[in-house]
């Protein structure tokens, strides 16, 4: 495996592996690698060929009272992980070489889907997440870049990005791993407090009630969202921010789950910041 941290390197290793005929799969990361980040990379391996892996905590997608400063960082275990991977290569680059001081002006707005909910309350999070893919996009020039559904919005998200700008990539969502009490992995567990981490898989228990809920057959997305609600009430050291029932490709509220329909929750364990979703009314 090969570690690289400037773009110069990047585009070489790239160049290499596509002049050996290898298709290039990309999963882009902001480090502290877990299982969640491991299934990416497997489902990337599957397909063979040439797999990047990029580290980088972007400071364009976290707002001035936000956690850049304390986000976890562990670059030498991430590269023994990313091996284990089947990592071909990872690019780990500083801010400045992604972001040369001054330069670094265009901002990538995706309209109305980058401002709701996350969007809502992470003000320019989504700017943030799709300048910094488009620029690794470009770098990596994969063929296919793997993404979690756990960040279901950022997948539509990137998914638009890609649409809009006729990128030739392709996206390929793959499924949220949990621990085994339900929470969902994340870098940001690693900074739970123990109350908050015994609190914190009640977001993924309200998440099943929704979609209890929802199974019952046509149901009001208030009803959905009541049942996941009452769940979270019930733990006071989870705060909850939001929980909404929306369109799956919008993300737009809808009035039932008669199609199907996402439900998505943010909430706070003491100073953690966690989300999650499920799909529901699916048949
Ligand atoms: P992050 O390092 O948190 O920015 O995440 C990098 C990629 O890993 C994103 O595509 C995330 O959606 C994905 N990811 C993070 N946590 C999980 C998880 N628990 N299951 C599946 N994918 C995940």
């Amino acid at each position: 495996m090969q570690v690289v941290s400037t773009i110069a390197e990047l585009r070489t290793a790239v160049a290499g592996a596509r002049r050996r005929g290898s298709s290039i799969h990309f999963v882009p990361t902001m480090g502290a690698l877990h299982e969640g980040h491991l299934s990416l990379m497997r489902a990337a391996r599957d397909k063979g060929d040439f797999l990047a892996v990029s580290i980088f905590v972007n400071p364009l997608q976290f707002g001035p009272a936000e956690d850049f400063d304390t986000y976890p960082r562990d670059l030498r275990g991430d590269l023994v992980k990313a091996e284990a991977g089947g990592a071909d290569l990872v690019f780990a680059p500083a801010v400045s070489e992604m972001y040369p001081r001054g330069e670094m002006q265009t901002r990538i707005d995706v309209g109305r889907l980058g401002e709701v909910l996350e969007g809502a309350f992470r003000p320019g999070h989504f700017a943030g997440v799709a300048t910094v893919c488009a620029k690794l996009f470009n770098l990596v020039a994969a063929d296919r870049v793997y993404l979690g559904r756990k960040d279901a919005q950022q997948v539509a998200v990137l998914q638009q990005m890609v649409r809009d700008l006729e990128m030739a990539v392709e996206i390929v969502p793959c499924p949220t791993v949990r621990e085994p009490d339900g929470l969902a992995m994340s870098s940001r567990n690693q900074r739970l407090d123990p109350e908050g981490r015994r609190a914190a898989p009640a977001i993924y228990r309200a998440l099943q009630a929704a979609e209890a809920a929802a199974a019952t057959g046509p149901v009001s997305a208030e009803e959905v969202a009541r049942a996941a609600r009452r769940v979270l009430a019930e733990q006071p050291a989870v705060r909850l921010q939001y929980l909404e029932v929306v369109d799956p490709d919008t993300f737009e509220p809808v009035e039932s789950v008669s199609q199907p329909a996402l439900v998505v929750v943010a909430a706070h364990a003491g100073p953690v910041r966690l989300i999650d979703n499920v799909i529901v009314g699916t048949v």
